[in-house]
């Protein structure tokens, strides 16, 4: 099974990119994880990368679309994979196209966890971390016993800078403007799912299990 993962900051895709790997057994391919490995080892690939990534900027094509060609070319791609943060652009998307054409595969599905943006804001804004033992509190969907306070260790809670609303609303918009021409290149492809992220985690799930079902 070959797959694209999609789905905007918040919409829950780490963790349904887990259960699905989990589940199928495939790679979980991340060109994120990928480019933070190639930095922290101080590999070439990771040189090249840094500044791109330190400035929240995208890797070129070039280069983010031959570190997915050898990593597709991979023995273990054999039995399929799961995309993840790749493509980012039309001409990425294109060159997968090819990439796939050439070691004579197709994408199955595209699927994109569907959030409004709304839910989103309330997601990404509600969460608070404990400025002693930093564990993670949401507001809504994991509140501490006591407002304002780390239940593990009496801390103090607080909301990290770039969790703000101006700055989070200025990230969802980048992200939309962003993956709106790949959505729609997918679209018209015919391989796009969307999923309703909006659903309990393990409801979500059971709708993507669904889908991958008629693969197996
Ligand atoms: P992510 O973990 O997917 O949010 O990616 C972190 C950073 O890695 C991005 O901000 C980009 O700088 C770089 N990156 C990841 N995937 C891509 C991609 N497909 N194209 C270009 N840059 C990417």
């Amino acid at each position: 099974m070959n797959l694209v993962l999609m789905g905007l900051p918040g919409a829950g895709k780490g963790t349904q990119a887990e259960k699905i790997v989990e589940k199928y057994g495939i790679p979980h391919i991340s060109t994120g994880d990928m480019f933070r490995a190639a930095m922290k080892e101080g590999t070439e690939l990771g040189l090249k990368a840094k500044s791109f990534m330190d400035q929240g900027a995208l890797v070129p094509d070039e280069v983010t679309i031959g570190i997915v060609r050898e990593r597709l070319s991979k023995e273990d791609c054999q039995k399929g994979f799961l995309l993840d943060g790749f493509p980012r652009t039309v001409p990425q998307a294109e060159a997968l196209e090819d990439i796939l054409t050439e070691l004579n595969k197709k994408i199955d599905y595209v699927i994109n966890i569907d959030v409004d943006q709304e839910i989103l804001m309330e997601r990404l804004t509600g969460r608070r971390i404990c400025k002693s033992c930093g564990a993670t509190y949401h507001l809504v969907f994991n509140p501490p016993s006591k407002e304002g306070t780390c239940d593990r260790c009496g801390g103090e809670l607080y909301q990290r800078a770039d969790d703000n609303a101006e700055t989070v609303n200025n990230r969802l918009q980048v992200n939309i403007e962003q993956s709106k021409p790949l959505l729609d290149f997918y679209e018209t492809k015919g391989y796009l799912k969307n999923i309703n992220g909006q659903q309990d985690i393990d409801k979500v799930f059971v709708d993507v299990d669904q889908l991958l079902g008629s693969l197996t």
